[in-house]
């Protein structure tokens, strides 16, 4: 098993500002803490991940239905989901410096020489804001912490509409906000970021079974895009660290350059929510089934991924570096095919009129299917060194010969090699992949 590496953070960091992944957000007015903006090549990255996460879930032995839901919803929800009691990290507060921090932080050492800590204090996360014109307690609402809630409360909806039979998930993704104390280390915690859940219902008596099932396949989904297998471990959490809601948790987390951490939370809540909405809201939120003649609350395994810490542990894990013969380094994203930003480059050799024409024919052709882009800026040497460094796993080199034979050469990221190769047969070659 390999160490955290330090270093390894600052390059990823600074290559994912360089390059257009994530930008400091507002950085034109100094930036705003924990607060960031996805870039060009950032946004089709969390797209492209985005994808492969339904691809992943929807399947022939689960029935997944997705949702889309609202990031306001009525401060009820909060009131029965517990968030209001009980969604608080503790929060210190150095009497020196006036500094506040989560109980837990490791920044608190490095707070000030004659530190002098409060006691911890429980400080609740959740956004408030007030819908409509009026600012009272009764137009108070709050940004969704967790898209969970939204899968809940539409439990009976999506039952209805869809006819579903247990066992059954609903998956919801999208931004949800947390006023973390010590938001920190780039995207990894932020105050605003986004989760990909799912709550899948099933009998109580199968509540194991399909929570072995999603460790599984959420831990296979994580290596196959492309994280190393020994980056990633589960860790059980222990009775005192489970959520208000929790009967069981199982994490999986991620080695970072500080050591392993959560990427993603699966966790058995029981019957915990709907039972909770069914009392508060007076709903009838149970399950009818047919064949059996019974009439219950299902359980709900929850799969709680982030989207962004993810993006996050992905360019860590496939970031590398080489020596070449010539004693240079190339640094390169090694992306799987289908989550590069850009799949394939199209260059020009020189910036000649008449190559430059051949690379847009082949783009009209091949961006079709494919993310492409023809790159003319500065010497082919530095455009393949930036094609790497961004992660792009095939480059068209359009030269003087293919003037003369049609053909073009093809140049694969990982290993270099070259292929010539007929323009006609280029649509066949990426398709055969
Ligand atoms: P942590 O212990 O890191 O605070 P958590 O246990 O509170 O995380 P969950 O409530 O289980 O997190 O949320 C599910 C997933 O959402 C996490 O595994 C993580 O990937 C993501 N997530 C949670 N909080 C943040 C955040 N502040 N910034 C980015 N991603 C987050």
């Amino acid at each position: 098993m390999e160490t955290p590496d330090k270093e390894l953070f600052d390059k990823v960091v600074k290559i994912s500002q360089s390059r257009g992944f994530v930008f400091n957000a507002s950085s034109i007015y100094g930036g705003l803490r924990s607060s960031y903006d996805y870039g060009p090549l950032g946004a089709l990255l969390k797209q492209n991940i985005s994808n492969l996460w339904w691809k992943s879930i929807k399947n022939a032995d689960t029935n997944i239905y997705p949702v889309d839901t609202a990031i306001i919803q009525s401060s009820d929800v909060w009131k029965s989901s517990g968030h209001l009691e009980e969604f608080t990290d503790p929060m210190v507060e150095c009497k020196k410096c006036n500094k506040r921090f989560r109980s837990d932080s490791e920044e608190i050492t490095e707070c000030c020489d004659n530190q002098e800590l409060t006691e911890p204090k429980q400080f609740n996360l959740m956004f408030e804001t007030y819908s409509g014109p009026v600012k009272n307690e009764n137009s108070q609402v709050f940004l969704r912490p967790e898209t969970a809630q939204g899968i809940f409360i539409n439990f009976e909806n999506v039952l209805r509409t869809m006819r579903a039979k247990i066992p059954f998930g609903i998956a919801n993704i999208g931004k949800s906000f947390r006023n973390e104390i010590t938001p920190g280390q780039f995207i990894f915690r932020t105050r605003e970021f986004e989760q990909m859940e799912i709550e899948f219902f099933c009998k109580e008596s199968e509540e194991d079974q399909w929570m072995d099932y999603w460790i599984k396949k959420r831990m296979e989904w994580y290596q196959s895009l492309g994280i190393k297998e020994d980056h990633l471990q589960l860790r059980e959490h222990e009775e005192n660290e489970l959520a208000h809601y929790a009967k069981k948790t199982v994490d999986i987390e991620y080695l970072y350059p500080w050591g392993w951490g959560e990427l993603e939370g699966i966790a058995n809540r029981g019957s915990y929510d709907l039972l909770s909405h069914q009392e508060n809201s007076g709903k009838d939120l149970t399950y009818f089934d047919s064949v059996n003649d019974e009439k219950y609350i299902p359980s709900a395994i929850e799969p709680a991924g982030g989207l962004t810490r993810t993006l996050f542990a992905l360019l860590l894990s496939v970031y590398d570096e080489e020596k070449l013969e010539n004693d240079e380094t190339r640094t390169l994203f090694r992306f799987i095919f289908e989550l590069a930003p850009i799949q394939i480059g199209i260059l020009p050799l020189s910036k000649k009129d008449d190559l430059i024409e051949i690379c847009n024919d082949i783009n009209k052709i091949l961006s079709e299917d494919y993310r492409t882009e023809v790159d003319i800026t500065q010497s082919i040497g530095k455009r393949y060194r930036r094609q790497d460094e961004i992660g792009t796993p095939y480059c068209i080199t359009v030269d003087f010969e293919s003037l003369e034979d049609n053909s073009v050469t093809i140049r694969d990221r990982d290993t270099m090699k070259q292929e010539r190769i007929s323009i006609d047969k280029l649509s066949e070659y990426f398709e055969k992949l």
